[in-house]
């Protein structure tokens, strides 16, 4: 059989483990599938990715149309997704295979490919597959699942198909196939019935219509009335083009940050890319200039036409541990090609897909950091920048916007994509750990003096001590930096008392958390390093015992006499 890829070549597979026992199995089948990941169940083995409850797992990874290779009985499967259970053209492959790899169970997604997919893990595990449906198995590859690249124009008429071959039709093949050559078909060339491969639309009867994924909407002129979308489907009908041969939408380099544009794709359901054609595509004659439609010789790879929009998303991974971190952040890096930063912090926002470049840089080449992101961006790449706890509190967001600032003339730069993700602050998740002592007014000082002048550090420094904030220092010593922090102390004690309770949190949400409660005249810098947050609370800041013994709960009332 020729090399049949699921229509999910791009979405990387779900390979669901709940023991031990099944992660030599699916360390296999993961390679097998280059990007995929291994989902272990929490409590009970260490995958690539973890979840708490099956049920709920495997359902959401089926809404999200992931393939799930789930090393379990087939029962549970079935059980977990019942529910969920819907439209058999918009399903993803889901399989279940035995822990010990020796059974391979094609169990949802026939039209996406599941039987290839069957096929491929069996032939890994050197087992035979167990494929259960009819077609199929006369014919040895599914005719209701063309390649990648080629879709069924109508499935019910499929059925109906393979069911007269079933009965003893013969066919013949109308259009290039090549998938098809391997199969063991009952051809004749005078046949009644015929698979047709061909962009167009037709209305044969005993014809099994295949449309190779080979149109693109070139759109070069924006409408001024009316929709995009009404009129590349009128300039389809006009050519007899079938929708479902759409493959992307073209347009120029300069409409890239067009909403109307990347609306119309959405609704089309294509991928849509930017530049030119090349000129092995067929122009199909249009009586619109604005959108004409083109013919690629073969069905066609989207990824090669043009280039994507690129995007760059700057994200803050919160203090450390995966929990904390916003779900939102955690998709951007799933979709990245490429991960910027300081080298903890990539490591921290790991794993990666093999797929995945990680460019680690030093801590302080932050200017130069976000301009290659913006070079690589512009591109069309998926680029993440990571920081640690937020990325607009003392981190890479605004180094990001002023790179792009410095560059408003740069129209590659302005057309990608931007957006920033927020993420726990070290201020934030320190106070919640000690329960709330920025309850009230509070403000953020950074006492490095790398960026700025140490003259205005004391001067704030003075006014919120002044103004009875409770304060939290960020960047509070570094080698670099010895003295500061006993000068800002010495500010801060001329108008706080004695009693001021301070918290100080160091690796929170990292391995070797402390979280430390004492007050200003006992605390001293030696208590302090770079990795440690200083909450300096208000007059009204205050404490009492937990009763589980490990200390107190310290909080700032919401009110003030
Ligand atoms: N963008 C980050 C701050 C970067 S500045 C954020 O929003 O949290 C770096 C300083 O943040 C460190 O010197 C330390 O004071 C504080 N910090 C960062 N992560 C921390 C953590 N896990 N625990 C305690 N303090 C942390």
């Amino acid at each position: 059989m020729a090399s049949v890829r699921a229509l999910n070549d791009q979405v990387p597979v779900a390979i669901v483990v709940l023991g031990t026992g099944a992660v030599d199995t699916a360390r296999r089948i993961q390679a097998r599938y280059p990007g995929s990941l291994v989902h272990g169940l929490a409590s009970r083995v260490q995958g690539d990715v973890t979840f708490t409850e099956l049920g709920l797992h495997l359902r959401e990874l089926y809404a999200r149309n992931t393939p799930i290779v789930a090393l379990c009985a087939a029962g549970i499967v079935i059980r977990c997704l019942a529910s969920a259970v819907g439209d058999k053209t918009h399903e993803p492959p889901v399989l279940a295979v035995a822990e010990d790899g020796s059974a391979v169970v094609p169990l949802l997604g026939g039209l996406g490919g599941v039987n290839v997919m069957a096929r491929e893990i069996a032939a890994a595990l050197d087992v035979a597959p167990a494929i259960t449906t009819s077609g199929e198995l006369r014919f040895g590859t599914c005719l209701l699942n063309p390649p990648a690249g080629y879709v069924l124009a109508d499935i019910e008429h499929g059925k109906r198909f393979v069911s007269d071959l079933l009965a003893g039709a013969t066919t013949r093949i109308e259009g290039h196939a090549p998938w098809l050559d391997a199969a063991d078909l009952p051809r004749a060339a005078d046949a009644g019935l015929a698979i047709r491969i061909t962009p167009h639309t037709s209305e044969v009867a005993g014809e099994l219509m295949i449309h190779p994924r080979c149109a693109v909407v070139c759109v070069t002129v924006l409408p001024s009335a009316g929709s995009i979308v009404e009129r590349v489907r009128e300039s389809l009908r006009e050519q007899r083009i079938a929708p479902m041969a759409l493959a992307a939408v073209l347009a120029p380099l300069s409409m890239m940050t067009s909403g109307l544009l990347a609306e119309a794709a959405q609704v089309l359901d294509v991928p849509l890319r930017f530049g030119t054609l090349r000129a092995d595509f067929v122009m199909l004659e249009s009586l619109d200039d604005g959108v004409t439609i083109a013919l690629a010789p073969q069905p066609l790879d989207p990824s090669t036409l043009g280039q994507a929009r690129g995007t760059l998303t700057v994200i803050g991974l919160g203090p450390g541990s995966a929990d904390l971190m916003v779900p939102a952040a955690r998709s951007a890096l799933s979709l990245a090609d490429d991960v910027l930063g300081y080298e903890t912090y990539v490591r921290m926002a790991g794993p990666f897909a093999p797929h995945q470049v990680l460019h680690c840089t030093d801590n302080r080449e932050e200017m130069q950091r976000a301009r290659h992101a913006f070079e690589l961006a512009s591109t069309g790449r998926n680029v993440v920048v990571v920081s640690s706890g937020d990325p607009g509190v003392f981190a890479m967001a605004a180094a990001v916007l002023e790179a792009l600032d410095q560059a408003r003339d740069n129209a590659l730069w302005n057309a990608v994509e931007l957006q920033v993700v927020p993420g726990v602050s070290a201020a934030l998740a320190t106070a919640a750990r000690a329960g709330a002592p920025l309850g009230h007014d509070f403000c953020m000082l950074s006492l490095s003096d790398n960026l700025k002048p140490w003259g205005v550090i004391e001067t704030r420094l003075r006014h919120a001590a002044q103004a009875d904030l409770v304060m939290a220092f960020y960047n509070p010593v570094s080698r670099a930096r010895p003295w500061q922090l006993d000068r800002a102390l010495d500010i801060v004690r001329e108008y706080r008392s004695a009693e001021t309770l301070i918290v100080l949190g160091r690796n929170i949400g990292r391995p070797g958390e402390t979280l430390t409660t004492t007050t200003l005249d006992k605390l001293r810098s030696s208590q302090v390093d770079m990795r440690t947050m200083v909450i300096v609370g208000s007059s009204t800041t205050r404490s009492f015992p937990r009763t589980d013994g490990n200390g107190d709960w310290v909080y700032t009332p919401r009110w003030y006499e």
